[in-house]
């Protein structure tokens, strides 16, 4: 901790300087870098390489708090364009619902008085696991050495050590992602079979934890109700998920919900101009896609990048974000 501190004191000067000389110089130009987390690890997991453990998480917001403006998304948006958008503007994002946001990134968020948006998908509030934790789970819990899929036309998988194990993961999250509801809730129904009764843990957020979020200063924003690829849904079916998803939601609060984030969120493949259009008809003030990059008010407001720095190191980390916030975007 103290090594991460000293660094974090080294770096924050350089990427104050870097952050002030290359972003432009009018005010009124001022970007600002929507970050994008999912789930937070209380330690590290070999096979969950992708997401943080807490501890990486606390140093983030430590870098955050010392060397950018972290804002709240919602009136981060409303800055867009404006004078009022400080230098080095930053918000923090969570998808999905998972409950390690609020056991183990809430008390971090409110050790640094940082602001954050959570884009919950209602259909997993109280319930079982999404489906891609299904996956992880089966995997990490599976005796055997082979998992066989070849009925659900999914092919087989060697599980001999982590890096099988994390290869298996990854292709059959993959393949899953694209496949049409019921075939993916048939591969779902098979992995429960697979690893067993009573495998795994509860991870997603209850009711309750949605509430205590919201009263601990945590905007709630609408993640659909299912999780579906838009794309993969007929028409009907997409409303019903991005309207149904802020009802739900505003039963739940007692107040609207104005903000979005498309599931998977690739532009042109997860959804498209049919789904951006039902998204605006549904009320919703914006929506967040997972493009990579800071935003400017030339953005559509309704398909706003957000992105995460992969980097390890607090300068990387932080000079990454400098770099989103300074880069010119092609639209
Ligand atoms: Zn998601």
């Amino acid at each position: 901790m103290i090594k991460v501190k000293t660094t974090i004191s080294f770096a924050g000067g350089v990427i104050r300087y870097a952050g002030d000389a290359l972003a432009p110089g009018e005010a009124g130009r001022r970007r600002l870098c929507i970050l994008n987390y999912h789930r937070i690890l209380a330690q590290p997991d070999p096979l969950l390489d992708s997401e943080p453990t807490v501890e990486t998480f606390r140093w983030q917001m430590a870098l955050l708090a010392k060397c950018f403006n972290v804002l709240p998304l919602h009136d981060a948006i409303g800055m867009l364009g404006t004078r009022d958008m400080p230098p080095r503007a930053v918000a923090i994002t969570f998808d999905d619902g998972y409950r390690s946001l609020h056991d183990l990134a809430l008390p971090v968020l409110r050790e640094f008085k940082l602001p954050a948006t959570v884009f919950i998908t209602t259909g997993h509030i109280d319930q079982g696991n999404m489906w891609n934790d299904r996956i992880i789970e089966t995997v990490q819990t599976m005796a055997a050495d082979q998992l066989d899929l070849t009925d659900l036309g999914l092919g087989t998988y060697a599980l001999h050590g982590v890096a099988q194990r994390r290869a298996a993961i990854a292709t059959l999250t993959e393949r899953a992602k694209y496949l049409a509801p019921a075939a993916r809730q048939a591969v779902v129904g098979r992995l429960g079979v697979l690893a067993g009764q009573g495998a795994g843990s509860e991870l997603m957020l209850t009711r309750e934890m949605v509430l205590n979020l919201e009263r601990s200063g945590i905007e709630i924003g609408a993640h659909t109700v299912s999780h579906p690829i838009l794309t993969s849904l007929d028409d009907a079916a997409a409303r019903a998920e991005i309207a149904g998803c802020k009802a739900e939601l505003e039963a739940i609060l007692g107040k609207p919900v104005p903000l979005f984030a498309y599931p998977n969120g690739k532009p042109g493949k997860d959804y498209d101009a049919r789904h951006v259009a039902m998204v605006r008809e549904a009320g919703y003030d914006a929506a967040f896609s997972t493009e990579v990059g800071a935003i400017s008010c030339d953005h559509d407001r309704f398909q706003l990048p957000r992105s995460r720095p992969w980097d390890i190191t607090p300068l990387g980390f932080g000079l990454r974000l400098v770099q989103w916030l300074a880069q010119r975007h092609s639209r």
